[in-house]
Parts: C-alpha cells; sequence; structure tokens
C-alpha cells in the first residue's frame, strides 16, 4: 500500500464550532473559574450516571484522591488496585500516606481478576480501587460483595468509562464513589477536567470542601449578588475544582456523547472484522457483562506468530505515519514502585503478558472512513509480511 503524507495521530478531540461558541459564551460571560456552567455540568452529569451528587474538578486523578482523603484513608492503611492502570490511580494511594497493594488481572480483558482480592486482605486493608479498563466495567457484584464481607470500601476509577454500564446499571450511579476523566484523549474531553459521583450526603460534602481548599464556601457563592464575603476553613484542602470555561466544553461534549459513541462502536465493529483472521493478532475479549464505552483499541502482537514484536510493530506503524500508545507500563514495573513498595519483574504475570504485546491504535469518533480504513489495511499489511 502508499504510505500517506499526513501522520495519524493516536487521539485527537471530536468537537464542532458548538464547543468553541461555548467557550466564547464562557469568556464573555466573565466567570471564568468554577461558575454556574460548572454547576449546571455537575447536575446534568449527576443526571446522566443517575447519582445523587456530581463534583467537577480539574483532573480525574484529583477525584480519586478526594474519594481516598475524604474517606479518611491515610498512614496506616492498604489499598488494593491493580497494576494495570495509568499510574494516577496509585500515586494517589502513596500521596494519602497509604500503602497500594496490586492484584493481577484477567489477561483476556484487562481487568482486576477478583479472584485475587481476597488473598491480598490485611486488617490494614481499607479500600479497593477497581479501574474499569478500555471502557468495560469491572465484575462490580463480585467485588462489592467482596468488600462488603470485609467492610472496604470500593473506589471505582472510571477514567475509561463514560458510558459504560455493569450490567443495566450506569458506572457512576452512586454506589461506590467514582472518578471520571475529561482529558484531551478520553471519550468526553475538555482539556483537562474530571468528575466524581457518589450518592452520599456527607462523602459528598466533605469532598466538596477539601476540593476548594478546605473552605466552607465556595468563590461562586462569596462573589455572587447574594454571597458573602467571609468563609471558614474546616481543613487543609486541595485546588482541584473545574472551571466554567472547561464545564462549557462538557457541556457540548455531554450532548454530543451518545453520537460520539455509535462512531467509536462503528470504528471498532469495522477493526474486529478487519483483523479477525490476521496472523499474528488477536484481540481483547468481551466480558458481555455492560455496555463497552470503547474508549481503547487494543491489538494483541504474538511474538511466536510474527518475526517482529510489539516494540517493532509500533516502529513500523510509526513508518506508516501511523500513532499508537500503550496502556499500560504495569504500574508495579515503574522505578519508584519497585524501590518503595519491593514490586518487581513477575510479581503480576498476567498484567505483565497483556503489556507485553498490546498496541492500542487510533480509534476516536474524529476519524474519518478513509484513516481507519488506513489504519486497519496498514495493521493487516504488517501482519502478513512478518508472519512466521
Ligand atoms: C487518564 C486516566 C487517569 C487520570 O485522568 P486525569 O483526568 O488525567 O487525571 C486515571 N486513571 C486511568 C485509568 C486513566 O486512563
Amino acid at each position: 500500500m502508499k504510505i500517506r503524507d499526513d501522520f495519524i495521530p493516536y487521539s485527537k478531540p471530536c468537537f464542532d464550532q458548538s464547543e468553541i461558541d461555548a467557550v466564547s459564551d464562557a469568556v464573555r460571560s466573565n466567570w471564568w473559574s468554577k461558575g454556574p456552567k460548572t454547576a449546571e455540568f455537575e447536575k446534568e452529569f449527576a443526571k446522566f450516571v443517575g447519582a445523587k451528587h456530581a463534583l467537577a474538578l480539574n483532573s480525574c486523578t484529583a477525584a480519586l484522591h478526594l474519594s481516598l482523603a475524604a474517606n479518611g484513608i491515610g498512614e496506616g492503611d492498604e489499598v488494593i488496585s491493580t497494576p494495570m492502570t495509568f499510574c494516577s490511580t496509585v500515586n494517589m494511594v502513596v500521596n494519602c500516606g497509604a500503602k497500594p497493594v496490586f492484584v493481577d488481572i484477567d489477561e483476556s480483558t484487562g481487568l482486576m481478576n477478583p479472584d485475587n482480592i481476597e488473598k491480598a486482605i490485611t486488617s490494614a486493608t481499607r479500600a479497593i480501587m477497581p479501574v474499569h479498563y478500555a471502557g468495560q466495567s469491572c465484575d462490580m457484584d463480585r467485588i462489592n460483595s467482596i468488600a462488603d464481607k470485609h467492610g472496604l470500601l470500593v473506589i471505582e476509577d472510571a477514567a475509561h468509562a463514560v458510558y459504560t454500564t455493569y450490567k443495566d446499571r450506569m458506572i457512576g450511579n452512586g454506589k461506590n464513589p467514582t472518578a471520571f476523566s475529561f482529558y484531551a484523549t478520553k471519550n468526553l474531553a475538555v482539556g483537562e477536567g474530571g468528575m466524581l459521583t457518589s450518592n452520599d450526603d456527607d462523602f459528598m460534602q466533605k469532598a466538596r470542601v477539601l476540593s476548594l481548599h478546605g473552605m466552607s464556601a465556595n468563590a461562586w457563592n462569596r462573589y455572587s449578588k447574594t454571597g458573602s464575603w467571609r468563609y471558614d476553613v474546616l481543613a487543609p484542602g486541595f485546588k482541584y475544582n473545574m472551571t466554567d470555561i472547561a464545564a462549557s466544553i462538557g457541556l457540548v461534549q455531554l450532548a454530543r456523547l451518545e453520537n460520539m459513541q455509535t462512531r467509536r462502536e462503528e470504528i471498532s465493529a469495522y477493526y474486529n472484522k478487519q483483523f479477525e483472521k490476521l496472523p499474528g493478532i488477536s484481540l481483547m475479549k468481551e466480558t458481555g457483562m455492560g455496555r463497552n464505552a470503547h474508549h481503547l483499541y487494543a491489538i494483541l502482537v504474538d511474538k511466536n506468530e510474527l518475526t517482529i514484536g510489539r516494540d517493532e510493530f509500533i516502529e513500523i506503524l510509526k513508518e506508516y505515519k501511523i500513532g499508537t500508545s500503550v496502556h499500560f507500563i504495569p504500574v508495579h514495573m515503574h522505578p519508584f514502585y519497585k524501590e518503595h513498595f519491593g514490586t518487581k519483574e513477575g510479581d503480576f504475570p498476567a498484567a505483565e503478558r497483556l503489556f507485553s504485546k498490546t498496541i492500542s491504535l487510533p480509534m476516536h469518533p474524529a476519524m474519518n472512513d478513509e484513516e481507519v480504513e488506513y489504519v486497519a489495511n496498514a495493521v493487516r499489511e504488517i501482519a502478513e509480511k512478518h508472519a512466521r
């Protein structure tokens, strides 16, 4: 095939004039920080997932941090999570002063394997943090029932799971504190942003106070007509609030989400068909336990069937002008975790095996058919050329 001139990036935002207009309106409104647009986005998002409360923040990382901090998790506590996640999930456990404990995944889905959880529970365990990897839900009935049995909290990392359901329940519907990401590459993007959802009034009140310096009243209350200049600092909080500029994009993206998801489904289905019978390429398994938000599309490179490995496959895709990513370098393999928590290669073999063969291809709603076909043809050509 002929190699194209322009690069297909791994990801890019999907927007039209409505996002641009929304930002212009937010800028002209004079509310540049947290204000009425943020409140409206919180309300709409809570309605969308079916939670009582939603707190708009400047990242998913902030939502994870607040979930731990507002529950008083810290020194002497252990939190169980997965190595197959972005570092921020586990970094926040460490930043609270608690100890991260990893449990291995199911290699076929990338999701935390509930069979491994109970072995990892000690008298110090306080919480389980599952990650809805790639847009599929973890087995929440099993995880919740283990948590209930041992009196543990469940905090869900839903960075990949805007639009995901578990069975017929929306992820973020309020049972557990749930952290969403609106980072530039995520299914619903505002640049930098996140959302924390929960049904628990006390927890959400604490998280809200901690999200804005620990102050008893936020800027919107203070600077509006009816507000007062007076506030009390109730805790040494953080600076995690969303801005109205970001929220104005979020509202438009939320309205566009259904269409964007339809496009993700289309592209994923097309790729599935193209890669079904390719030598040396296999695909991630669908759990069939809910709606997949298709945040990632991964191909798995089998180095026993090909003359090249995963890393070379990525380099050749780059020569074809195709950007890729890898989700994820297992957290326990990073130097910090090795040095401070004694983790090492071999500790979580399923996560390490998945890591060694996975490539995330460009799969996002801003791609046109020509680009999607080009990526599929390139993957086919590379695999066929290098078949053993
Ligand atoms: C992107 C991501 C995060 C962090 O999201 P931010 O909004 O960038 O803080 C956390 N967990 C997972 C699994 C992610 O992919």
